[in-house]
């Protein structure tokens, strides 16, 4: 059996519903056929959403009053900061907004959200099947794909003049191609669950045993997105509608390893129970069965990301660091490329040169994006001044470089990458260096046994970010706080380093 389409898609969740449905908004007439190999999404990582990828579910997707209802609506990023297992909650370091948050955001079940896009790209005109997994795909440029679809044990063959690769993970056509490239620079990996029974740390319970931390803060913290911090690791915390929790654990391998136990959830339990914050939250938290999951060698990119007939959009192309849940805002730019680019392919105009700028785009961005944001964070995550003043610059900047775009003229922005131009390289690198400095610092403090002296005692509850000039006083702190961290360094000037130190779980710890 041979079907023809203009365009079939491989993957069905997130990127591939979301490509299909921005098609089918610009050019109705579009034959598209999605293919997903799972005969239900199961609750996947990709839970909490940014203002960019809010932004773009929003405005772009038009899904407000659909995340108002099914979802729950999230309130920002806080950050916790600890020395030893034993220290009392109230007195370990949090960061975050004292306010509600001021654009919208969300905590996602995928399940329900992936399932609902797809839903949208059916009623829309698209055909779907499902489960139906791709297993062969041959690639003739404009002479025509033809894809091999297993369908309920029945082999299918697809022609199409455009395919489009939304596999995530998997990367089918990068890994076809050989254009899967691994970032080695980059070893971090993650175990994550869902879990029951996790108290509600906004009850008057908790306001009665810690006065001044629930004065402290205007707003619930339950509903943020919480990540418990240490050295060469963070752990997050991400509520769900209807009351279970996500919580997962990402680590560097240079600087901790899991400890051993019985199964991989109850690992990721006594890890959390570990930290105080953890502890006094998840004490009765339960793991919920047959959801526990682990990735190693999570980042990857692939070198070229489209060809004649072919284009790769979300995980597919790329994955970095969820420690600021970039992954659907990447998801949220190459599905508009990649829709903008077919639609103009489609009606007949030349796209040699688009199809150029997101090839040399889309690498320059993801290796921008890691250089700047991630590379070496890992050796300072643990530490609350420098993690502080570099969650102020980072966030800062994502809202001047990112999120006032988007907000702007939401159609127009999402067809720019990321670290475009000269402005995207002169930002790349200031950001990079402040990076630099910020691992060097916490390099030297662990080359000389000092790591942790600032996780107690303080918190830093700032008015919330907004995509305008105001932006700048947290700018400003943020900056203050480094260059505070870099004075504390000259300690260090006369000091010999130790050889090494063991890291709070046990794993050794060089300076690197
Ligand atoms: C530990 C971790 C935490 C994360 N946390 C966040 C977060 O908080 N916020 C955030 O924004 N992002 C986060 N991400 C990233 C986020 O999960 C991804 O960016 C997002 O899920 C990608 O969506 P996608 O549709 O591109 O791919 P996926 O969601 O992976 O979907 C791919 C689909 O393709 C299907 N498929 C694969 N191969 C085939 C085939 N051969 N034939 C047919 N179908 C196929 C699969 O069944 C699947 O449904 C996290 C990632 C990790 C690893």
């Amino acid at each position: 059996m041979v079907s023809e389409f203009d365009v079939a898609i491989v993957g069905g969740a997130f990127s591939g519903a979301a490509t299909a449905l921005l098609l089918k908004r610009r050019r109705p007439e579009t034959r598209i056929l999605i293919l997903e190999k799972a005969s239900e999404f199961d609750r996947k990582v990709g839970e909490s959403t940014t203002e960019v990828s809010s932004c773009f579910l929003t405005k772009v997707l038009g899904l407000t009053s659909y995340l108002g209802h099914e979802q729950l609506v999230k309130q920002g990023l806080r950050l916790w900061f600890a020395n030893r297992p034993d220290q009392p909650f109230d007195d370990c370091v949090e960061v975050g907004a004292r306010y509600q948050a001021r654009l919208p955001t969300f905590q996602v079940d995928r399940a329900k959200l992936d399932a609902h896009l797809l839903e949208l790209a059916r009623a829309a005109g698209c055909e779907v099947w499902k489960p139906a997994k791709v297993t062969r795909c041959e690639l003739a440029g404009t002479s025509g794909q033809s894809l091999g679809v297993k369908v309920e044990g029945e082999e299918r063959e697809v022609h199409c003049r455009w395919v489009v690769d939304a596999s995530g993970r998997a990367a089918f056509l990068a890994r076809k191609l050989g254009h899967f490239r691994q970032n080695t620079a980059h070893p971090i990996n993650a175990v994550w669950a869902r879990f029951t029974g996790v108290r509600d740390w906004d009850s008057y319970e908790w306001r009665e045993k810690f006065p001044d931390y629930a004065a402290a803060s205007r707003t619930g913290r339950a509903w943020a997105t919480n990540h418990l911090m240490g050295q060469g690791w963070w752990c997050w915390i991400i509520p769900l509608k209807g009351g279970d929790f996500s919580a997962g654990l990402v680590y560097d391998s240079r600087l901790f390893k899991l400890p051993e136990g019985a199964s991989l959830g109850e690992r990721l339990r006594e890890h959390i129970l570990n930290h105080p914050v953890g502890r006094e939250i998840f004490r009765d938290a339960k793991v919920v069965e047959h959801d526990a999951r682990a990735y190693s060698a999570l980042p990857y990119y692939s070198a070229q990301v489209c060809g004649e007939g072919w284009a790769i959009a979300g995980d597919a192309a790329s994955f970095i660091d969820p420690l600021y849940s970039p992954g659907l805002d990447l998801c949220a730019y190459t599905t508009s490329v990649v829709s903008d680019l077919l639609v103009r392919s489609l009606g007949g105009e030349d796209t040699t040169e688009r199809q150029r700028y997101y090839n040399e785009q889309f690498v320059t961005t993801y290796r921008y994006w890691f250089e700047t944001l991630y590379q070496d964070k890992y050796f300072y995550m643990g530490e609350a001044d420098l993690m502080s003043a570099a969650l102020l610059l980072d966030v800062g900047t994502y809202f001047i470089g990112l999120v006032r775009p988007v907000y702007g003229n939401p159609e127009r922005a999402f067809l720019e990458l990321p670290f475009e131009g000269t402005p995207g390289r002169l930002f790349a690198g200031m950001m990079k260096f402040y990076n630099r400095r910020l691992s060097a610092l916490a390099k030297n403090r662990i080359a000389h046994g000092v790591t942790g002296t600032q996780n107690a005692g303080w918190r830093e509850l700032y008015d919330g970010f907004v995509p305008d000039f105001r932006v700048q006083k947290l700018i400003r702190k943020g900056l203050f706080r480094w260059w505070r961290a870099e004075l504390l360094n000259l300690r260090f000037l006369f000091a010999s380093p130790k050889p090494a130190v063991a890291a709070p779980t046990g794993a050794a710890v060089e300076a690197g």
